[in-house]
């Protein structure tokens, strides 16, 4: 008689925000990798483009889940029922202490594998930013706290920068152009950060969510290759446009200016902006701690999409037009998120 070995049956995996700009990437990489992927969605879908969203996640084969993850009693009824294995939070900045009745569920039900709670950024513990960034980052520590009591085998994925210009009052800067006007440097411009591709957010977080070697980890994303500061970000976007742009000098005070004014959500950028490219927080310190790893040493066969590409990509959007109309009309067709 042959034996047959069996095949490990996909995980199940349950993404919660997958309609944001961050849990897109994220949806649509777990199903290009294959995964039986579920998407809680809030309905109705309150704006054109997040239905878009949704329409196209089904079309790859996402199943839609309408609810709310507040709902503690609907969240435990949904793990059970389709058996979640994986649980992916990207809700936003806004909504990050929704979360707490998510990790309740997740713990009385006992059968997920692993939560992945909505980080995506930095290391909340170690960063320290001014406010009004500071809040977010203690109600994200504030939900780490609680996995961790309630033992839920969890990942943190530190994926730093998304490669883009990093605009300082712009929450999502990949869905606009690079500046075609005038940069704006902060600082003397020579502080480094690491910028990541969207889709390589959504790929490489895939990756981690049944392996081994990153279960109660935290994760940080360093692509060597696209590690930058905004002075080499600023030539390399001239390179692609053919011209050289005027540059003026952000100061640290004028961060800070930014950030006290307390406008949600663009001072909460500006005081990320300050601890990135003034103080270094992405850089200020080495991955050297049992429970941290860095994500090019798990996979080191597996290539980061360059800024170079990226940069590619927004410089065959502007074709070679870069009247101040024509920028409006680009702008109106890659940016249509709602508030
Ligand atoms: P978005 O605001 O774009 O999307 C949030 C998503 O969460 C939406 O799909 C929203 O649904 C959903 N949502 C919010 N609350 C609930 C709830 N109670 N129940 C169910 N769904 C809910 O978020 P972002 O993508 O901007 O942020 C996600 C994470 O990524 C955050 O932790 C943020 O800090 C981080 N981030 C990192 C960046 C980087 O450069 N590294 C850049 C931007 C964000 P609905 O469609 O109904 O509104």
């Amino acid at each position: 008689m042959t034996l047959i070995p069996s095949v490990p049956a996909a995980k199940r995996v349950l993404i919660v925000g997958a309609t944001g700009f961050i849990g897109r990437f994220i949806a649509e990489a777990g199903l290009d990798a294959g995964l039986p992927t579920y998407i809680l969605v809030r309905s109705p879908a309150t704006c054109p483009s997040r239905a878009k969203t949704i329409k196209v996640l089904q079309e790859k084969g996402a199943i839609v889940i309408h609810g709310v993850v507040k709902d503690q009693e609907f969240m435990e009824k949904v793990l059970k029922e389709y058996e979640i294995d994986i649980v992916i939070s990207a809700v936003g900045g806004a909504n990050i202490l929704d979360q707490l009745t998510l990790v309740h569920a997740i713990n009385a039900v006992g059968t997920v594998k692993r939560f992945l709670p909505s980080e995506f950024g930095h290391d909340v513990d170690r960063a320290d930013p001014v406010e009004p960034g500071l809040t977010m980052y203690k109600e994200k520590r504030r939900i780490r706290r609680l996995i961790e009591e309630s033992g839920v085998p969890y990942t943190y994925i530190c994926c730093n920068s998304i490669a883009s210009w990093p605009y300082f009052d712009n929450t999502h800067p990949s869905e606009v152009l690079p500046p075609l006007d005038q940069f704006q440097i902060y600082g003397d411009g020579s502080v480094k950060a690491y910028f990541v591709a969207g889709t390589d957010i959504g790929k490489f977080t895939i990756k981690t969510v049944d392996d081994i070697r990153t279960l109660n980890k935290l994760v940080h994303f360093r692509p060597s290759c696209n590690f930058l500061n905004i002075n080499e970000l600023a030539s390399l976007w001239e390179k692609k446009i053919g011209r050289t742009v005027p540059r003026v000098t952000v100061t640290e005070d004028d961060l800070l200016v930014a950030a006290r004014e307390n406008i949600i959500p663009q001072s909460v950028v500006a005081s990320f902006t300050h601890d990135i490219f003034i103080k270094g927080c992405q850089t200020n310190f080495s991955i050297d701690g049992p429970g941290e790893v860095e994500v090019s040493t798990l996979y080191p066969d597996e290539s980061f999409r360059t800024v170079d590409d990226c940069f590619n990509d927004f410089a065959a959007t502007t074709n070679g037009v870069t009247s101040p109309n024509h920028v409006d009309e680009v702008l109106s067709k890659i940016a249509p998120m709602c508030a």
